[in-house]
């Protein structure tokens, strides 16, 4: 049995070794300054790793450290002690038989809170200490709201019986915002769906019941509610939070709200529509206080982003940044943005819609309804003296040519577009009818992006890698595909069975050089796809992703997922055009008359020469140095 009894936890620490007299002194005033915890005070002030003190701590009590991240508990057996004691005691119930009940705390030391979770859990506590970070994050996981959403949506229903419309429209008139079980019910799904880090709900009715379905990291995960008649309670009742017409079911409407979750900001952008069994909901949660992701976190490895700030950092042209919906854009646009916004340049941004509200720029929402299309504010927005434009999407050919045109006389113009490579991109701007030697003198830079699912560390393993996968691989790499290894998640608690948690961004970088201009000047597709994949130092999404998965950051299972919207063979970097046959695609026919217009459309045309001279060296080497930061979060476009 452990020996609790109150330590003097700096004085320990010295005598450890672990820290000295000084540094107690110090962290002793700042502890007074402050308040709070020693042991946190001196986490801090830098003098102490966490899991020194926390080693030290269970040393000394005689109680063992329990590593949250790859301990298996059961939620059932956690659950036995309610959310709210596991909040305020800061502990983890990790296992109760006979001999007592092990729990995980934060702070053991804390004798008071011992003694009440005996008392809570009717047995002796045999505490043990863990993170404080991976308590809370296992708390936020165990405790999901699943069963209280059900659990009200039953009460609700059986209070409700068939569906009558009048009784429904007087209850909701009459009952008070907060008390209503509608209002709880809806409550509930919003903590458990920012707790889950839900970006999308889809509140979906059918035959059978009411589908709650919640998007984490790209892929919905569903919840069936029996009571169907709790689903038009639910619209309505989210129909008047955003002050749309609650009667009016049979046409599809959009508003919004602002609301308060677990102390966060979240704003919903809402939309509904009529379907056979009643109108289905799709809600967008943005949460605003989670702060921009800046470039450097988003994923992009070393290189890339170098190349890409290169390419933003310019004073006027073209950067696009492409890849289908949900696929990390306006993460990416948003943190170009914020690194490029300072008070000496004025940037205005078109968006729809305005997805996070950014200090200092001028953003403008457009509104299709009252005529304010991207093409319309983009005129408007030139006559406003900007430096840098960001425009949500090049959508059409008008769109396309005022923003090629602001890039050619002075403007960084960013933007994105549908396209599934950044190869595809530029010829989709010739397709949608802009000139050719708009294009060419006006685009810098394309990148496509993907987001692939992480593996979810608590239950990564080994993937066996079956007959489809191996044969994917075989055709990809060939001989090398024999060698390599990958790894997949099991599935656990923690990433509730999906085998993922968190997304990484997967990046292709295309700068536009004198060659790739060229081509697209004469307007000839075919020479500018020969050209862009024997450009040196590109690869391509999903040599870029199969890196990713040998490094056992993400499964093989997500790289041929995004592989199969991009057509095109893995470029494995010995495939990187020789000096000889780089050279031949630059002798074209008609090279010297295209020489001429070059002059005068393209600014700097020499800037990324002596930089992609110096990728092909490296790149060849060591496909990516950097690995993604682990807290990448995406906003959804
Ligand atoms: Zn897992």
């Amino acid at each position: 049995m452990a020996k609790l009894r109150k330590i003097r936890l700096g004085d320990l620490l010295v005598q450890e070794g672990k820290l000295s007299e000084a540094q107690l002194q110090n962290a002793l005033k700042e502890q007074k300054k402050s308040g709070g915890k020693l042991g946190k005070v001196l986490i801090q002030m830098g003098f102490i790793q966490e899991d020194d003190l926390l080693q030290l701590l269970s040393k000394q009590l005689e109680i063992p450290f329990i590593d949250l991240r790859s301990y298996r508990y059961d939620p059932e057996v956690v659950r036995q002690l309610s959310e709210t004691h596991a909040r305020r005691f800061r502990a983890i119930l990790l296992n109760k038989n006979k001999d007592g009940a092990l729990v995980g705390m934060a702070d053991p030391t804390d004798l008071f809170a011992v003694d009440q979770l005996g008392k809570i859990l009717q047995a002796t506590v045999n505490p043990a200490v863990v993170r404080e970070a991976d308590l809370l994050h296992t708390i936020d996981t165990v405790y999901r709201k699943t069963q209280e959403i059900h659990h009200i949506a039953t009460e609700l229903g059986q209070e409700m019986g068939d569906e009558d419309e009048v009784v429904l429209e007087n209850m909701l008139a009459e009952a008070g915002p907060e008390d209503a079980p509608v209002a709880r019910l809806l409550q509930s799904m919003f903590e458990d769906s920012v707790q889950i880090g839900a970006s999308d709900i889809h509140v979906e009715p059918d035959e059978s019941g009411l589908h709650i379905r919640q998007r984490v990291d790209g892929v919905l995960q569903e919840q069936t509610i029996k009571e169907r008649q709790v689903a038009r309670a639910l619209v309505s009742r989210l129909k008047l939070m955003c002050g749309l017409n609650i009667s009016e079911r049979r046409l599809p409407q959009d508003g919004r709200f602002n609301m308060r979750v677990k102390n966060r900001s979240i704003d919903v952008r809402l939309s509904t529509m009529p379907t056979q069994y009643g109108e289905s909901v799709v809600m967008r949660l943005l949460d605003q206080s989670q702060g921009l992701l800046s470039l450097d976190h988003i994923g992009m490895s070393e290189r890339t982003l170098a190349r890409f700030r290169v390419s933003i950092h310019q004073p006027q042209g073209l950067v696009l940044v492409t890849g289908p919906t949900g696929s990390g854009k306006t993460t990416t646009l948003y943190g170009a943005l914020s690194e490029l916004n300072t008070p000496a340049v004025k940037v205005i941004s078109v968006e729809d819609p305005v997805e996070y509200r950014l200090p200092r720029i001028n953003q403008v929402q457009v509104n299709s309804r009252i005529g304010l299309s991207f093409a319309s504010v983009l005129r408007s927005a030139l006559r406003q003296d900007p430096d840098i434009l960001m425009v949500g999407e090049m959508r059409d050919e008008e769109t396309a040519e005022i923003g090629l045109r602001a890039a050619m006389t002075g403007h960084m113009v960013l933007s994105t577009l549908h396209t599934n490579d950044a190869v595809s991109t530029a010829l989709r701007l010739l397709d949608m009818g802009a000139a050719g030697y708009m294009v060419a003198s006006s685009l810098r830079a394309v990148l496509s992006q993907r987001l692939v699912r992480r593996i979810c560390s608590m239950c990564v393993e080994d993937d066996p890698l079956d007959v489809f996968k191996r044969n994917w691989l075989r055709a990809m790499m060939g001989q090398e595909a024999e060698k390599t290894t990958f790894k997949r998640g099991g599935g656990c608690a923690h990433c509730n069975n999906t085998g993922y948690r968190g997304r990484i961004g997967v990046f292709e970088l295309l700068e536009i050089d004198d060659t790739l201009a060229d081509a697209l000047r004469r307007g000839v597709s075919a020479d500018f796809a020969t050209a862009a994949k024997n450009r040196r130092g590109f690869r391509s999404l999903t040599a870029n992703a199969l890196d990713y998965a040998q490094e056992g950051l993400t499964s093989l299972e997500e790289v041929i997922r995004i592989s199969g919207e991009v057509e095109q063979p893995l470029d494995t970097p010995e495939q990187t055009p020789t000096e000889t046959e780089a050279a031949d695609i630059e002798v074209e026919p008609d090279g010297e008359k295209i020489e001429t217009e070059a002059k005068e459309g393209e600014p700097e045309p020499k800037e990324h020469e002596p930089e992609a001279k110096e990728e092909n060296e490296s790149a060849s080497a060591e496909p990516l140095s950097e690995k993604p930061s682990p807290e990448a979060r995406y906003l959804e476009e």
